[in-house]
């Protein structure tokens, strides 16, 4: 076995989420908490409110929600779905699949367009469940962190607007890392998290919603949640409930440093992490599981080599290096491991988790080549990427 130790708890956080929090933000969050109803807070949430429109790229509210991605989702769902009503969900991993669940648990008729786990969602296929049957909205995961797959959500929500049904991505791990263009693609409601490409600790959920979706609200019971309540709100700066205060302020600092790089630049420096990545895992003679493309530029999935479990490799990372990745979920679980590279992510990141996992793989019994990954990542990294 490799005798290169780490430093006692140093840690690195490589997964597609929660990701690194850069220093600016981590340190707001020192910060004395202020009063949400005071002057103190006003400033702070109007400039947080008005960047999340321009990385969302939307005219549109941007509803902000102390909680995770997933309560924001259940934001959308408790407002557009009134029970007994058709409702496409359009599913290729474990998100998707999520969004099944919880649409038919609010009573949604849901028509389930399935695919494999690692296949892409086409628009075609939409088109053809539309044509069969109209929905009231069409659900879409733009960034399937199960798999590393990134949709072509404007196709996909083109074919959906076709038939007039409204559409809701799931852009959660997505937003801030590659394009999302709210208004100009149609989207109705884009349901995302602080945790991710937007560089905040967990804690806050969003949904930006459109004036369709806005006068499409169903039946289903709901009061937290309840658009109507937040939007008013919002508008007058006064935040319904308590928000997260400290979260607040770390998210609007995060945005700024976004906004401030550029989303463009953000957008192209994902794509050549992501191409790093895959080098790195090619030049150890690796198979990517994720899609060996630019759009695939969220997190990078990556089977284990045969007779090696991907477990293990979590495992090893960890209890050698403090070093988190993320695995396989549900049926790839044990199958695959994924590195996550959006945010606050550099090239160097990347070499620093390739030339570990070229350790633990060699110390597993794989046949890797000392090196080559990084090399190979620096390499890919130097190229600029033209974006769109
Ligand atoms: N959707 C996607 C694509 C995600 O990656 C995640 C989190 O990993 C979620 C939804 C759920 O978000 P949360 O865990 O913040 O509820």
């Amino acid at each position: 076995m490799s005798t290169l130790l780490g430093v006692p708890h140093k840690t690195y956080l490589f997964t597609p989420g929660p990701t690194p929090v850069p220093p600016q933000v981590l340190a707001v969050l020192a910060e004395p908490v202020v009063h949400h109803r005071s002057p103190d807070f006003r400033p702070t949430y109007e400039r947080c409110l008005s960047r999340l429109r321009d990385v969302a790229r939307t005219a549109n509210d941007v509803l902000l929600y102390t909680s995770s991605g997933t309560g924001a989702f259940e934001a959308a769902v408790a407002n557009l779905v009134t029970p007994g009503e058709p409702h496409l969900v359009v599913s290729a991993g474990n998100f998707g699949e999520r969004w099944a669940a919880l649409t038919r648990t609010y009573g949604a008729d849901v028509d389930h367009l399935r695919y494999e786990w690692g296949e892409t969602p086409d628009p075609a296929d939409v088109r053809a469940r539309l044509a069969d049957r109209s929905a009231k909205a069409v659900w879409l995961v733009q960034s399937e962190t199960s798999t590393g797959v990134v949709a072509d959500m404007q196709s996909l929500a083109a074919a959906a607007k076709e038939t007039g049904a409204l559409v809701v991505v799931d852009a959660v791990s997505s937003l801030g890392a590659i394009p999302c263009e709210t208004d100009a693609w149609g989207l109705d409601v884009v349901v995302s998290g602080s945790q991710k490409a937007l560089m905040t600790p967990p804690g806050l959920g969003l949904c930006s919603v459109s004036e369709a979706a806005l006068g499409a609200t169903g039946a289903s019971p709901r009061f937290y949640f309840d658009w109507e309540r937040t939007r008013k709100a919002q508008a007058k700066l006064d935040a319904p409930f308590t928000p997260a205060v400290p979260l607040v302020a770390a998210l609007d600092v995060a945005l700024g440093l976004l906004l401030d790089e550029g989303l463009e630049a953000a957008f192209e420096r994902h794509v050549r992490l992501g191409r790093a990545a895959r080098a790195g895992a090619k030049a150890m003679g690796l198979e990517l599981f994720s899609p060996d493309e630019d759009r695939s530029a969220v997190v990078t999935a990556v089977r284990a080599p045969d007779g090696i479990d991907a477990r293990d490799v979590v495992k090893a990372l960890r209890d050698r290096f403090g070093m988190t990745i993320a695995g396989g979920q549900g049926e790839l679980l044990g199958k695959i491991f994924r590195l996550g590279h959006i945010g606050f992510f550099d090239v160097f990141d990347i070499a620093t988790m390739l030339a570990a996992v070229e350790i633990v793989l060699a110390d597993l019994g794989a046949d890797v080549e000392r090196g080559v990954a990084v090399t190979a990542a620096l390499e890919a990294y130097e190229h600029a990427a033209p974006v769109r």
